[in-house]
């Protein structure tokens, strides 16, 4: 797919941006310390990255899911967690409230969301439901005017610097499985709201994740987001908007394995020769070459279908999201083998990489659970 003009031109900007911006020290500064860096959220926000597709009317530049995609492309393309700095807002976070929100929650939440000011994050899985999130066994008890919250969410990225978490909790619990689930906003600051310790993760070190916990916390009615017991769908569709999302940081992730793969076997010597002069290197190169252009057709195509609010973009999705995180990976593998030893020292990027593209297949949705929409929508 050949971009128009002002995707062309949006492209060339993020580029340019995480170019200049996401140095070398700035990542390796996140991928040790594993701290939240304030500075480049900051300057991201400066630039509306937090709000590229929250509408105009709530603060935001009201780009379409294209303008999302290469946003997340090129970010990743530099340095995945950066990308996760400016995806949470437009996906996760401010997908709820667009999708349910009353006109008033919108303009109460969305702006400062928006403009990077406040961060507003997304708590679906629970110890005990993950995949299985239907299993939800937080709850929502009405009481008078306001709903008292029991429960613990986990794995919640950005838990640590929320403002604001959106949560899914049983609001009817004569009601089985995903039924009698509702959505609610919680602000951080309440009593009864506390975090479990920081996680030590693997990969996307920078971006902090912990469990939140909820301890009879009282809330207003306005807290509920979208109609009582029906929550669950919106989880559902905002998980749709936020697998595309998850597609296009791993269009980055294989694109920079490669590039990094490409310029090291040009560099190397052995027996004499470039490494990439082996037929068994070159090999390796056209398939990560192949899987990055697949991976990339295939978001942009579900992409447009997103924008054009087509029935099958939901599966698009989860095509786009399923080939493109495992692609990731097998770039990922690849690039740290035609570095050879060097693949496994921090120094060389494709070493963060390995670890970072590994989240891919895992959250918002397992490869698994990918594989299952795909195939009951063919099956059903
Ligand atoms: C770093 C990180 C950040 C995260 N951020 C968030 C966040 O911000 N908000 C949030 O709500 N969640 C978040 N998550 C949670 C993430 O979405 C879940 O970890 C993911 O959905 C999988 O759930 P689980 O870990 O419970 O695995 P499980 O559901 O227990 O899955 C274990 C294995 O079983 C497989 N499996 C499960 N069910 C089936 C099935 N029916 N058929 C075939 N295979 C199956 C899975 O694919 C997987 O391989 C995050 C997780 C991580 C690690």
């Amino acid at each position: 797919m050949i971009l128009d003009k002002k995707h062309a031109m949006q492209q060339k900007l993020f580029r340019q941006f995480a170019e200049t911006e996401f140095t070398k020290e700035l990542q390796e500064e996140l991928d040790t310390t594993g701290a939240f860096n304030w500075d480049i959220h900051n300057k991201m926000a400066k630039y509306g990255f937090m709000g590229v597709k929250i509408p105009v009317e709530y603060g935001g530049s009201g780009g379409d899911y294209m303008s999302y995609v290469i946003m997340n492309e090129e970010l990743s393309r530099q340095n995945l967690v950066l990308s996760i700095y400016a995806n949470t807002s437009n996906s996760l976070g401010g997908g709820p409230l667009l999708l349910a929100g009353s006109e008033e929650q919108k303009k109460e939440y969305l702006p400062p969301v928006a403009r990077g000011e406040k961060i507003l994050v997304f708590g679906l899985t629970e110890p005990g439901a993950g995949s299985d999130a239907g299993g939800t066994t937080t709850t929502a008890i009405p009481d008078g005017d306001d709903f008292i919250i029991n429960g613990r969410k986990c794995f919640i990225s950005g838990a640590p610097m929320a403002d604001w978490i959106i949560i899914f909790a049983k609001t009817d619990l004569s009601q089985k499985g995903s039924r009698g689930i509702s959505m609610f906003i919680v602000d951080m600051h309440l009593p009864g709201v506390s975090l479990g310790a920081d996680e030590k993760k693997m990969g996307i070190k920078g971006y902090p994740t912990s469990d939140v916990v909820f301890e009879d916390v009282r809330v207003s009615k306005d807290c509920l987001i979208g109609p009582l017991n029906k929550g669950f769908q919106y989880a559902m569709r905002t998980l749709d908007g936020g697998r595309l999302g998850v597609a296009a940081m791993s269009v980055g992730v294989a694109q920079c394995a490669l590039d990094e793969a490409v310029k090291y076997a040009k560099e190397r010597k052995q027996f004499g020769r470039r490494i990439a002069d082996f037929q068994g290197i070159s090999f390796m190169i056209a398939e990560m070459a192949a899987d990055v252009e697949a991976a990339r057709q295939m978001t942009y195509h579900a992409a447009q279908l997103k924008d054009a609010n087509d029935p099958e973009a939901g599966v698009a999705c989860s095509k786009a999201k399923f080939f493109a995180a495992e692609a990731a990976n097998r770039c990922a593998y690849k690039a740290v083998q035609i570095h050879g030893g060097y693949g496994y020292i921090q120094e060389y990027k494709v070493e963060r990489l390995y670890r970072d593209a590994r989240i891919l297949s895992i959250f918002e949705g397992t490869t698994q659970i990918q594989q299952l929409v795909i195939a009951n929508s063919l099956l059903k």
